[in-house]
């Protein structure tokens, strides 16, 4: 796996530059647009986001060939999961299992966000919409080492869904569930916890 620095500057739409309160778990994205690569997505975050005034980022970006592009120290705040919308399920902002989580950081969305205290994964996406090999053996591999380094267990990786409810996100996995078991038991075999 090879890991790319490719930092955002700081601005207060995509790197806002704010330390992270910890880091309670990992969540997974997918890139919404088909075949868009990790270089483009950090346009949109470079760009379009302080041109448009658009809260949006990312620490990590895994792409199409593999490749991982880093866009900020991953003790520094990116705009991945955060919400103004309330789940469905709950009635309530964050979902159960996220207010379970992260406490106080998904119990008042005006003071507080899972944003700080999480690191957000992208995973691009190829023409028919599948997550590539090589994406997913990489991210294998970064979520195994991130949950080395923040002292994190296989409980503690989640995606975007799991987090707000209403977003289906990533996609691949929303519809397909086994997928992202899947991905959890290569990482906790990475990891050598299999019993
Ligand atoms: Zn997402």
């Amino acid at each position: 796996m090879k890991i790319i620095s490719k930092f955002l500057t700081v601005n207060q739409y995509s790197r806002p530059g704010r330390r992270l309160a910890g880091c309670k778990a990992v969540i997974l994205h997918y890139v919404g647009v088909p075949n868009h690569s990790a270089m483009t997505v950090w346009n949109y975050f470079e760009r379009d986001c302080p041109r448009d005034k658009h809260y949006s980022s990312t620490q990590y970006i895994v792409d199409l060939n593999g490749d991982v592009y880093q866009f900020m120290p991953d003790d520094e705040v990116a705009y991945h999961c955060g919400s103004t919308l309330n789940d469905p399920a709950s009635g309530r902002i964050y979902t159960d299992w996220a207010r379970s989580k992260f406490g106080y950081y998904a119990s008042d969305p005006t003071k507080a966000s899972p944003n700080f205290c999480t690191i957000g994964i992208e995973l691009c996406i190829n023409k028919q919409g599948n997550f590539t090999e090589e994406t997913i053996s990489s991210a294998i591999e970064l979520v195994a080492k991130l949950l080395t380094e923040k002292n994190l267990t296989t409980e503690d990786i989640g995606h975007h869904k799991l987090v707000v409810g209403w977003k289906d996100c990533p996609l691949p996995w929303v519809k397909n569930p086994d997928l992202f078991d899947d991905f959890k038991y290569k990482v906790r075999e990475k990891l050598g916890v299999l019993l």
